[in-house]
């Protein structure tokens, strides 16, 4: 019999057991988050760069902006027009260089030492900081949006980092998350062996988990959008028609939430 972990998000004790799955043994709270019980659980990057060229293919530079990120973009700027955006856990930073064409004074924060010094070199229009937390050198209140493009399933300490993000984002400001569905029915038919339950990825989230973490800390949503897939596929445009369709009948398998700072 295994004891049930207590929630990253409510600090609650686990009431479903799912079961292993990789390096992760995942619990269900009555909070709907799922989540990889801590105690057992290893990062599998701990040691290693994520974007050496040993884990993941080398990025051309400069880079070119796709659909994906001005579909990303586009939902920022629902709310906010134009100012000053982070992009937490940015990686190689396309989704920042969208948000500079765009208008904003753009930011990556990224852990990747190769992104950044690669980014450095070939897009100084970005800022680029590395790290897993945002400098002192961002003051409080100072940014205008706030961006996760899946990141949050990653990270271990949750109630950290979102009372960061809200420190740091001005009244009214954008934070705009973006994981992977555990309420789309993608998931539902294949259970743990759905595509996003993965080693690295230690919480799922649902529409509604999702916004009950996030209003906790200081938030209110503003909105809340589907994707089928987690890019766009630009030589399959055809396709896009077909893929709202799917997530209107509950298969986006992506998850897209934005949230005003309450002031
Ligand atoms: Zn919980």
């Amino acid at each position: 019999m295994n004891v049930a972990p207590k929630c990253p998000a409510c600090d609650a004790s686990a009431v479903a057991d799912l079961g292993h799955a990789g390096v992760c043994h995942l619990w269900r709270c009555a909070c709907g988050l799922v989540f990889a019980d801590r105690a057992t659980w290893r990062d599998p990057y701990s040691n290693k760069d994520y974007y050496d060229p040993a884990n993941q293919p080398e990025e051309n530079y400069p880079m070119r902006i796709t659909a994906t990120e001005r579909d990303r973009i586009a939902s920022v700027r629902r709310f906010v027009r134009n100012g000053r955006l982070l992009d937490f856990g940015g990686g190689i930073g396309k989704t920042a260089l969208a948000a500079h064409a765009a208008g904003f004074s753009a930011i990556v924060l990224e852990d990747s030492h190769k992104a950044v010094s690669d980014g450095m070199a070939h897009h100084p229009e970005i800022v680029w900081l590395e790290g897993r937390t945002i400098p002192d050198s961002i003051g409080d209140g100072s940014l205008d949006v706030i961006t996760l493009f899946h990141v949050l399933e990653h990270l271990p300490d949750l109630q950290t980092t979102l009372a960061q993000l809200h420190r740091k984002l001005r009244p009214g400001g954008l934070l705009v998350i973006e994981v992977p569905n555990w309420g789309s029915h993608m998931r539902r038919l294949r259970g743990l062996q759905w595509e996003f339950v993965l080693d690295h990825h230690v919480n799922h989230f649902t529409a509604a988990s999702l916004t009950r973490l996030v209003e906790n800390t200081g938030f209110k949503r503003a909105a809340v959008e589907f994707r089928r897939t987690f890019a766009i596929n630009e030589a399959q445009a055809w396709k896009e028609p077909l893929k709202k369709l799917l997530c209107i009948l509950g298969f986006g398998d992506i998850l897209r939430c934005s949230f005003l700072k309450v002031a």
